[in-house]
């Protein structure tokens, strides 16, 4: 059996910044609340969101056997001006660096499992915030109490146990919505589970499928993603 102990000093030693272990079972909807988002239509013409909604919800759909999410988070520096592209796309692509750094990792442990970074159906933030590395802030990223939401994040799904699972950790957002107000295209849910409306969301029309945006909405001076709801939080100061 691995201990989080362990498990984290080895994340440390590969690279990443910070590592929790979550139980692998299924989020719940207050957790994640993938179903009511989609019946909503918030998810536009993201349609792969629905196709695997249940294995989105619970890994052991995904892994046959799974028992431990091993997450880890990488931080990266925050944006020196507003504008242009998005903070996480002014460095290298991630998921390289990320994916080799998780199969570093298992090596280290010498375990099984499977290592994802936003590639596959399963929620890097939502499964970062079971295992206590933050909590889902009202704009919908993970928030962490050190690097705000300025991370980037990798899980591994294995079958291996761990000998004690983290616990999530409540939400600091309490009254705040300062991204609410920041979002010029009102495209944050300001009371509720954590939502955002991606057809009002700059990055919906510049990352995904680039296309035109409504007339009514503004890019906010952004070419590639938006960063204006993660520059108000007080937690990225
Ligand atoms: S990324 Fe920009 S457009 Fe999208 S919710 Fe945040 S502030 Fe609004
Ligand atoms: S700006 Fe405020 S409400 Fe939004 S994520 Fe940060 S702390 Fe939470």
């Amino acid at each position: 059996m691995l201990t989080t102990a362990s498990i984290k000093q080895a994340a440390l030693a590969v690279g990443f910044d910070d590592c929790g272990v979550a139980a692998a079972a299924a989020l719940s909807d207050e957790e994640y609340p993938l179903r009511e988002w989609l019946r909503r239509g918030w998810n536009g013409d993201l349609d792969y969101m629905e196709r695997n909604a249940d294995k989105r919800m619970d890994p052991r759909l995904l892994v046959p056997g799974a028992r431990s999410v091993i997450c880890c988070v990488s931080a990266y520096p925050p944006p020196s001006s507003r504008g242009g592209v998005a903070a996480y796309a002014r460095h290298r692509d991630y998921h390289k660096d990320i994916k080799a750094m998780l199969f570093a990792l298992m090596q280290k442990l010498g375990i099984e499992g499977r290592a994802f970074c936003d590639t596959a159906p399963i929620s890097d933030k939502h499964w970062a915030a079971r295992a206590g590395l933050g909590w889902i802030g009202r704009h919908t990223l993970l928030v962490t109490p050190h690097w705000g939401s300025w991370v980037n994040l990798g899980e591994i799904v294995t079958a291996e146990e761990c000998d004690s699972y983290a616990s999530p950790l409540p939400s600091s957002c309490t009254s705040c919505n300062l991204c609410v107000e920041a979002c010029r295209n009102g495209a944050i849910a300001a009371e509720g589970a954590p939502m955002i409306d991606v057809r009002r969301c700059t990055a919906y029309y510049t990352t995904h499928h680039p296309r035109p945006m409504p007339a009514d909405l503004s890019d906010g001076g952004y070419s590639l993603g938006c960063d204006l709801c993660q520059l108000a939080c007080p937690f990225n100061r």
